[in-house]
């Protein structure tokens, strides 16, 4: 198997396809490309991070069931947290999605995405917080993002992409997130609602998973507006 995921693999229900990089779970196919981006963002001054790369289908889970009950802040665009005791369970659901993708449906499954930052703009003791006012104009990572669109636009960012970069109001613009286009577009083609379906079901059936109503109700809307993202630009393969 050389490009291709098995379904449990591509729901975050199996990790045989990672390998552990400074603490990050990568795909062992985009350890390489990562390797030679982060050898060019040293030569620019940046000393590239990942905060967070694999990610199960369980770790998903649990931040998506903690948004839906309360216990984890869900923001809106401006950084402000939502008050969702008066929400429905409908837009409960799309205000989670918005920051946080439906558990089997994260790209972070994958291991071919990951959320990066500049470790040398910052002290050791920085918490990352993945923030729009970090990558934002006069934020700290401001720099280390205009430096990869540059690299983007001149097409040597050695394969990796915005998948997110456009707001067509699904998932909001995350310019920390990057993904590795040779082999995302071919999971994102092998992906489906009737295979996140699948994964949830299992969920809900041991009673874990929140707002499975509403997920059910709407997920081919949901797939549509959130899941799948075309990009406002990508490698050329
Ligand atoms: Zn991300």
């Amino acid at each position: 198997m050389l490009n291709n995921l098995t379904l449990d693999q591509l729901v975050g229900r199996d990790d045989a396809h990672v390998v552990d990089w400074n603490g990050a779970g990568l795909n062992s196919q985009v350890l390489n490309s990562f390797k030679r981006l982060s050898s060019d963002a040293k030569k620019a001054g940046f000393d590239l991070r990942i905060a967070s790369g694999f990610r199960s289908f369980d770790r998903q889970l649990t931040i998506f069931n903690g948004k839906a009950r309360g216990d984890r802040p869900i923001f809106d665009d401006n950084g402000n947290v939502i008050k969702i005791d008066d929400l429905s369970s409908y837009d409960l659901l799309c205000s989670i999605l918005r920051f946080s993708a439906l558990p089997g449906a994260s790209r972070h499954h994958w291991g071919t995405d990951i959320d990066v930052y500049d470790a040398s703009a910052v002290s050791s003791d920085y918490v990352v917080q993945l923030s729009l006012k970090e990558v934002s104009s006069g934020g700290i990572f401001h720099s280390l993002h205009n430096w990869l669109d540059l690299l983007m636009e001149e097409d040597k960012s050695h394969g990796f992409y915005r998948p997110y970069a456009v707001d067509s109001g699904g998932v909001a613009p995350e310019r920390w997130h990057l993904s590795f286009a040779p082999l995302a577009f071919i999971y994102e083609d092998a992906m489906s609602p009737e295979l996140i379906k699948s994964a949830l079901d299992d969920a809900a059936r041991e009673k874990t998973l929140e707002l499975h109503n509403a997920i059910d109700e709407n997920l081919e809307e949901i797939y549509n507006r959130f899941i799948i993202s075309p990009p406002e630009w990508a490698p050329v393969l």
